[in-house]
């Protein structure tokens, strides 16, 4: 049985609590969804304020050297690479997470001539899929995508895989895959294995150097707070740098954008992963959101992520025993994100009914109810006052 005293003094003892405060959050809102858009960290609008009334306002186009808009991508990109356990030059900021893909999708495909095929699971986002049916029906002659289901990605990986592209923490269930492991079967048949840490990056504690990762893309308005349409990033492992060459060959991933050369030539490392201009304003919110961040410590975050999903669906199964509740996410917290989905099948009006109560979360179809757990100001307390309401909720209105 859980009270409330033992959450109260999970809170007392939290050594991420003073993070809270260092967001905008409303009132009476309990916000369990950072998983689809992170909250604003305060000093952002401080940032946006001078980023527009300044840089841009007062010292205009000698920004790009002056306030070095110009390294921008790279920097921020470098603060990612420490959230995802990469080397500086592995990751850079750009484009959406869609964007990205195709680039890398592509860039892994021209590695893999004699392959045909790319490799998913079917239950991926959406995106995924669907920018990999884009890029197959662009590259014609044979491509096919083969969209297994989970239990199958394994066996599925042979010799006639180009790339592999897996979301690490699946979006509906928080379901995480061992990155480590399908790498290496992956690279056992001589494929490439691209990873979307879309709910890994800044939820779980991630490691792709020592999973030996190739590819990676990842969000940068969910767990990194980066802003609504925040700039995404990409990862290429040092190693395969020089051979990977992506398709939007714009004039900033040229060698030398400002010698307005006749044409294409890549530039070295990560760089040639740009495309255009970057969106300075934006990068600069998502660059907030990734300092931020990294004040804290992953290990203290995971702890604490475990903790409160743990103490939510223990609460949930406790409070709302027989009103239909089952558990769509895995009961072992080591095969977890940072997020609790339980399935319902009157889910959407749950949720519904949940956000009228002032508690955040969302629904995704058929019938799951999505809680995300972001430690930086997700409280025990929240945890509290979520199943609370959502008892209530199933108590008080017609939605069982
Ligand atoms: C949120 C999310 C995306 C988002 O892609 P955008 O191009 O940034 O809209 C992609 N993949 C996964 C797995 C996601 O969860």
């Amino acid at each position: 049985m859980i009270s409330r005293d033992p959450l109260d003094a999970l809170d007392r003892e939290d050594s991420l609590a003073g993070f809270r405060d260092q967001f905008e959050l409303p009132e009476n809102i309990v916000y369990l969804d950072g998983n689809s858009l992170g909250p604003m960290p305060r000093r952002t609008l401080a940032r946006m304020i001078d980023v527009v009334r300044e840089e841009w306002g007062q010292t205009l186009i000698r920004s790009w050297n002056e306030h070095d808009w110009i390294s921008m991508p790279q920097r921020v990109g470098d603060g990612i690479a420490k959230v995802v356990g990469a080397a500086e030059g592995e990751v850079i900021a750009a484009d959406s997470t869609s964007i990205n893909l195709f680039k890398l999708l592509a860039a892994a495909c021209r590695m893999r001539p004699d392959r045909r095929v790319i490799l998913t699971e079917a239950g991926n986002f959406p995106t995924d899929i669907y920018i990999a049916e884009g890029l197959i029906s662009l590259l014609g002659d044979g491509y096919e995508l083969r969209a297994v289901e989970k239990a199958e990605i394994q066996s599925a990986i042979d010799d006639s895989v180009a790339v592999a592209v897996l979301t690490h923490v699946d979006y509906r269930t928080g379901e995480m895959l061992d990155m480590a492991a399908v790498t290496r079967t992956a690279h056992d048949v001589g494929a490439l294995m691209l990873w979307d840490l879309s709910h890994s990056a800044g939820a779980v504690p991630v490691a792709l150097a020592a999973a030996d990762a190739d590819f990676a893309v990842g969000c940068g308005y969910k767990y990194l707070n980066g802003g609504p349409g925040a700039p995404a990033f990409l990862f290429v492992a040092k190693r395969i740098q020089a051979a990977a060459r992506q398709p939007l060959s714009g004039w900033m991933g040229h060698a030398a954008p400002f010698e307005f050369e006749p044409g294409y030539r890549p530039a070295d490392g990560i760089l040639r992963h740009l495309c255009g201009t970057p969106p300075i304003i934006a990068m600069a919110a998502l660059e907030e959101g990734v300092t931020l961040f990294l004040e804290a410590e992953m290990e203290e975050i995971r702890r604490k992520s475990v903790l409160l999903s743990e103490c939510f669906i223990a609460l949930v199964e406790q409070e709302c025993d027989g009103h239909g509740f089952e558990l769509a996410s895995p009961r072992d917290a080591a095969r977890r994100g940072s997020q609790a989905s339980f399935r319902h099948r009157n889910g959407y009006a749950i949720m519904q009914a949940l956000i009228a109560r002032g508690v955040i979360g969302d629904f995704r179809t058929p019938d799951i109810l999505r809680f995300g757990f972001a430690p930086l100001y997700v409280s025990f307390a929240d945890v509290w006052r979520a199943v609370a309401m959502l008892k209530e909720v199933m108590i008080t209105a017609a939605v069982t």
